[in-house]
């Protein structure tokens, strides 16, 4: 019997229930696939930061199966679906019987699975079809009225309810050998992403990551808010990829000795913002074709102004807070998320751009893109989201500044020209101060642009 189990975005060896079931069957012979797609990648707007935190994460899978005597093959094809068809033409050739992956969320990705299915059972082969990307079966939490949830709190209470009732299972162990470990690994494609990554991308960097992480997550709830400190896990792009699991992660925190502090708590509660994303991309599945949760907004006369859409990309509109983050995100594949909110508030509310381009550009950025996240992230931020912030609540970029960069830091590291500028300047750079330290001049007057935003949601 030969298993065949299909990696995707679960890039690890321990806690993946595929690999395990496959390796348990007595005396089965395992084998390992992975699809490079980048031309499917690229309709879905990922870009070369993605790319490359896949392909760290997949050099390290591919060692510790060689290591578990189980070979790699990676499948090159343009899109999924023709993908499907190598997968199947090799699953003959090599006489699979049974296939073994993770499902997953998202339009295209349930049309490849069932695709998949199909093609199998022609094929003569058996699925086993794991979850894995969340902790619970989406169909399972519903309102008492047999409905999805649309809110936060009670999608909490209730995912916190079947917690109590079914734990999540303990992280699975990675499995023992299956054969003699392999010296042979498959060549994995060079991805030429010129940026320099500061967080975790593959499993082995991902637990140690954690493991730090578990000490410092009693001051989660102080630290979180605060950019110039490290105070968040990073962990965003190995739970994306899945070198690290959604489960390894919440039993960090559901066996941490100072469980009931506020920290672990708060951290506990953003993993579940997590669920809860996924969550509306299991029950609308149409948020990957660019819908709005909410179509209300949809009227609003955005503005198709690219030279303000590329100053805000370049970190070059004069708001410190706005250009340290956007040139954190070009630098590094990443942004804290107190800044991608300032951000994502500005491009909208502010600049008054469609928020499906600040969801794109940030798709095309990010080492952690995740699209449900991401959707969830811009839709909260723009107002047409689930939950979302109100339409009136524009964030005013200089106090965010203020208040969680008080001194400055944040903003010096990631935009020089304004190293020298002092804490009491540095959040509101006039424009004579911009002239002095060669700093772009405001794109917009902040009272103003609200005043017309706020004048065009309200005739709506
Ligand atoms: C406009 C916008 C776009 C975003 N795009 C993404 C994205 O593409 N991928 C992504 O993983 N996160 C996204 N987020 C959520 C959040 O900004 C990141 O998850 C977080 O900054 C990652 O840093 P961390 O790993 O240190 O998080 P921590 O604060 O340590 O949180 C732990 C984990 O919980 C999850 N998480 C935390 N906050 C959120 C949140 N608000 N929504 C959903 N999950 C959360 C992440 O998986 C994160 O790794 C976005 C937020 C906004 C406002």
């Amino acid at each position: 019997m030969t298993h065949l189990v299909w990696f995707r975005n679960d890039l690890r060896v321990s806690d993946h229930s595929a690999l395990t079931e496959a390796c348990k069957a007595p005396g089965a012979d395992v084998k390992a696939i992975f699809l490079w797609t980048p031309e499917q990648w690229q309709q879905h707007d990922y870009g070369l930061a993605r790319q490359y935190s896949i392909r760290s994460a997949l050099a390290t899978v591919a060692q510790d199966l060689a290591q578990l005597g189980i070979p790699l093959t990676i499948v090159h094809a343009d899109t999924w679906l023709a993908g499907v068809d190598q997968l199947i033409d090799y699953a003959r050739s090599q006489n699979v019987s049974h296939l073994a992956f993770h499902r997953e969320f998202g339009w295209d990705e349930v049309q490849r699975d069932q695709y998949t299915i199909e093609q199998a059972r022609a094929a003569g082969i058996d699925t086993w079809i794991g979850e894995d990307r969340v902790g619970f079966d989406p169909a399972s939490l519903l309102t008492g009225q047999g409905d999805m949830y649309r809110v936060f709190t009670p999608f909490k209470k209730r995912w916190l309810s079947q917690h109590a009732e079914t734990p999540l299972p303990r992280p699975l162990p990675v499995p023992s050998p299956v054969a003699p470990a392999l010296t042979a690994i498959p060549d994995i494609p060079a991805v030429n992403w010129t940026g320099t990554a500061e967080l975790p991308l593959n499993e082995h960097e991902a637990h140690e990551h954690l493991s730090h992480f578990t000490e410092a997550m009693p001051n989660y709830k102080d630290h979180r808010d605060l950019p110039a400190v490290e105070g968040t896990s990073r962990l965003s792009a190995a739970l994306a990829n899945g070198a690290i699991s959604l489960r390894q992660c919440m039993h960090s925190a559901f066996s941490h000795p100072r469980f009931d502090s506020a920290g672990v708590q708060t951290w506990l509660s953003e993993l579940i913002w997590r669920e809860f994303y996924h969550y509306l991309l299991y029950w609308r599945p149409d948020l990957a074709r660019h819908e709005p949760f909410y179509p209300r907004w949809d009227a609003f006369p955005w503005n198709r102004d690219d030279a303000a859409l590329q100053r805000w990309q370049q970190g070059q509109t004069g708001v410190p807070i706005v250009d340290a983050g956007m040139r954190q995100l070009a630098q590094t594949g990443w942004m804290h998320n107190r800044v991608r909110m300032i951000v994502a508030m500005y491009l909208v509310k502010l600049l008054k751009v469609d928020w499906r381009q600040g969801e794109r550009w940030f798709a095309q950025q990010l080492l952690d893109i995740d699209f449900a996240s991401n959707n969830g992230g811009w839709q909260w931020c723009a107002s047409t989201g689930v939950d979302a912030a109100p339409y009136f609540r524009i964030f005013n970029p200089h106090t965010q500044s203020e208040r969680f960069d008080p001194k400055g830091d944040y903003i010096r590291r990631w935009v020089p020209e304004l190293a020298s500028v002092n804490a009491a300047a540095i959040h509101q750079p006039s424009q004579t101060l911009a002239k002095h330290q060669g700093y772009s001049l405001p794109l917009i007057d902040y009272k103003r642009a609200r005043a017309e935003t706020l004048t065009l949601f309200k005739k709506l």
